[in-house]
């Protein structure tokens, strides 16, 4: 458990030094203020409005790999369970508030991040 951290896995370096190697400019980690609530998405672009996130597939629980773990279940389930709540109510929040909203998993490949993330962009490029 210890190589896990919250945030700056390399998936995300990842996927940060791809867009930035492609001129895209993002912020990092940027808190966005909605109804109270700060929430620090991964990568932010904000002019374009979109949000991502990528997701640890312990900490997120994954459908492939967020298997619980089977030691002290009583206090991870509902920490887990938590995360994946919080995670949802974000999401809604952010949609809710008008943000194009992209969450992916540390264990999607790095090009397919590369084109949702390319593909949300143009859209509200388009709509601007
Ligand atoms: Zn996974």
């Amino acid at each position: 458990m210890a190589a896990i951290r919250r945030s700056d896995t390399k998936p995300e370096i990842a996927l940060r030094r791809a867009l930035h190697a492609r001129g895209l400019r993002y912020r990092k980690d940027f808190p966005i203020r909605v109804e109270g609530k700060l929430i620090r998405p991964d990568i932010v672009f904000t002019r374009r409005q979109v949000a991502i996130f990528v997701d640890g597939c312990f900490w997120h629980c994954c459908p492939e790999h967020g298997r619980k773990p089977t030691n002290n279940t009583g206090y991870w389930s509902p920490k887990l369970e938590r995360n994946v709540e919080r995670d949802h109510q974000q999401t809604h929040l952010l949609r809710d508030a008008g943000w194009t909203v992209i969450r992916f998993w540390e264990h999607e490949p790095l090009e397919a991040m590369q084109t949702v993330t390319l593909s949300a962009l143009d859209d509200n490029h388009a709509a601007e």
